[in-house]
């Protein structure tokens, strides 16, 4: 899909036409379960019961669409419910799934122990690693190559245009988590993708108030199959959610430029901190995605991470000891958070490929003013 408005524009204006029934310019929260029939099957609007359709879940679906760069956008009650639908949707028993060795613990939870004894067989890769990539998907039965970048919590990053290709040559579906990046930074399907996921919980919502999911597709008969599992199974996502994360929306673009600009100015601090051991950051020169991540996003994000000198100990001293920086699981919101992704975010991962060291800390930056974040920083660092 060609856009024909900017970004930003659209990200204001998508599926956000005003009330045709009282001029009120921002669409209204349409809280009601069901629809009136002026005779047995006769809808006014096509409306009948709000788990298959409901107007102001279908403005925030059309606006997520329009961001992507995709036909259709199916909302979820959360980003792990939208996840299940694509599994479900797209796997059978005997299927494979390939996904990359650093994941949200909570995808990988899924996988593992719910679709896995459905007869789902996983198999966790180096995304980074061509060949790795390569002797996965030669078997020919990958039915799923699962891709998060930049991933949580390590950011490392894939190169979507090639596993694109690798996957598609394989006959697998590439479905790409933008959760990290969001739209704004990156666009997946026009990278080759078939099918984005979003935890809506965290940039496109980002204020830190709601819980959902968004999958994007033009994929006709992908998008069929999700939507009949959103309204089969029922894990749609309300409607006061769906209208906070379209209000959300309207200012992404200029969240994610200050996120960026933030967590750059707090990259370089913590690279040059004798406490830091290593920054995981794609915008430094030094990140081994670096130049893929500069290809493919339009901007490097808010997330980072940290390996600190002085292992689990010290790294705990520095997630408990920021004030500004809220100690808290969860990302994206316009505040900064602090996390200890090992305990944390990737607890259920732990004794698996995917468990995340015990001396990483992940930050979320927010769009405070940076000079206040860097102090708060400083102080913790200095009590390490
Ligand atoms: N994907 C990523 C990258 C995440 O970080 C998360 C949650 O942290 C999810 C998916 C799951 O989203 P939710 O918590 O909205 O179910």
């Amino acid at each position: 899909m060609t856009p024909t408005q900017g970004f930003a524009t659209r990200a204001i204006h998508a599926g956000q036409a005003p009330d045709p029934a009282t001029g009120a310019v921002i669409p209204p929260i349409y809280q009601t379960s069901t629809f009136v029939q002026d005779a047995v099957g006769s809808m006014r609007s096509g409306y009948e019961y709000a788990r298959s359709g409901n107007p102001t879940r279908i403005a925030l679906e059309q606006q997520v669409a329009a961001l992507e760069l995709g036909t259709h956008g199916i909302a979820f009650a959360s980003g792990l419910a939208a996840e299940d639908a694509v599994l479900r949707a797209l796997l059978h028993p005997g299927d494979r799934v390939v996904l990359g060795n650093d994941v949200y613990g909570g995808t990988h939870r899924l996988l593992d122990r719910i679709l896995r004894p459905w007869g789902v067989r996983v198999q966790v890769v180096e995304l980074t690693d061509p060949s790795a990539v390569d002797s996965a998907l030669a078997a020919g039965d990958t039915r799923v190559l699962w891709v998060e970048t930049p991933s949580n919590p390590l950011m490392k990053i894939s190169d979507i245009a090639a596993l694109a290709r690798a996957g598609h040559a394989a006959g697998a579906h590439v479905v790409v988590d933008n959760t990290f990046a969001s739209p704004a930074l990156q666009q997946p399907l026009t990278l080759g993708a078939d099918i984005v996921v979003h935890s809506a919980t965290k940039y496109l919502g980002g204020h830190s108030d709601v819980l959902g999911g968004l999958v994007v597709t033009s994929d006709d008969t992908v998008a069929e199959q999700i939507r009949f599992l959103q309204f089969a199974a029922g894990g749609v996502l309300a409607p006061m959610e769906a209208w906070l994360t379209t209000r959300g929306i309207k200012t992404l673009d200029v969240r994610m430029q200050r996120h960026s600009a933030n967590a750059a100015a707090i990259a370089l601090q913590l690279a040059g901190h004798p406490a830091i051991a290593r920054v995981h950051y794609p915008g430094l020169a030094a990140h081994p995605g670096h130049e893929i991540a500069a290809r493919q996003m339009h901007a490097f994000g808010g997330m980072l991470s940290v390996t600190v000198h002085g292992g689990a100990s010290a790294a705990l001293r520095l997630a408990e000891g920021t004030r500004l920086f809220t100690l808290a699981e969860s990302l994206g919101g316009v505040e900064s958070l602090i996390g200890y992704p090992s305990e944390m975010t990737h607890a259920s991962v732990k004794g698996t490929p995917l468990a995340v060291p015990d001396d990483v800390v992940r930050f979320s930056v927010g769009i405070e003013d940076v000079a206040d974040l860097q102090a708060d920083l400083d102080q913790a660092l200095a009590r390490l």
